[in-house]
């Protein structure tokens, strides 16, 4: 072959800086994806438990309200609260309370159908939303996690805590609820019978 000339050398130089040049645009595309995605999963997402956090619950709840609506199916939340839990706090510590947190949201995640949506709603109470769910199914589902929860070592093997929860249950259509406030009120009301009327119990 005929040695290159520097014309040669010219266009493989552009060839190359191009073939950089989009590389780096293609990098920077990724980035910018991946930072969205992150961006995303910090917004929705409660840091301590990893679960969706209350913002993110109410988006959900009204998606799956419209679409219990339009395709005249039931929706059922499930308010759950520790029972409690400020004496688990103030005989085992901050930080054994956080981990018990932490530990009932992967037991409760652990439980759930892939529909289902698990949220932290506020310090120690937690929603689930089961789409599509007849009272009987939601009934057997509390039963559930109320028997693993009582049944489950929390805290850390040597010194583990005995932890208890109420829940609530309302299923959407019920008349009264219009909306998703509505409905999660419903099941705090239902969770606070639980709770008057013994607590480690589920109320709908
Ligand atoms: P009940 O059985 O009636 O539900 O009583 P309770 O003690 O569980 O309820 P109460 O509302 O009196 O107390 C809730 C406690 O939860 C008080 C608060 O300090 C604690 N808490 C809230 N958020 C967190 C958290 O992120 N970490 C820890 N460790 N504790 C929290
Ligand atoms: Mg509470
Ligand atoms: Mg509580």
């Amino acid at each position: 072959d005929p040695p290159l000339n520097e014309h040669d050398v010219q266009f493989a130089e552009e060839v190359t800086n191009a073939a950089v040049a989009a590389l780096e645009r293609a990098y920077d595309l990724e980035n910018a994806v991946l930072g969205q995605e992150q961006m995303r999963h910090l917004a929705e997402t409660d840091p301590l438990t990893n679960c969706f956090n209350r913002r993110a619950l109410m988006e959900k709840l009204e998606q799956e309200m419209d679409r219990a609506a339009r395709y005249a199916t039931m929706l059922t939340a499930m308010m759950v609260d520790i029972d409690n839990f400020k004496q688990i706090n103030d005989n085992y510590g901050h930080l054994v309370g956080d981990r018990v947190l932490k530990q009932l949201a992967n037991l409760l995640k652990r439980e759930q159908r892939s529909v289902d949506i698990v949220a932290r709603y506020g310090g120690e109470e937690f929603v689930v939303l089961l789409p599509e769910t007849t009272n009987t199914e939601s009934r057997n589902f509390a039963e559930r996690i109320l028997r693993r929860v009582s049944a489950h070592d929390f805290g850390e093997s040597g010194n583990s805590v005995k932890v208890t929860i109420s829940i609530g249950i309302a299923s959407y259509p019920d008349e009264r609820v219009s909306d998703g406030d509505s409905l999660l009120k419903l099941a705090d009301t239902h969770m606070y019978r639980a709770k008057s009327e013994g607590k480690n119990r589920f109320r709908d």
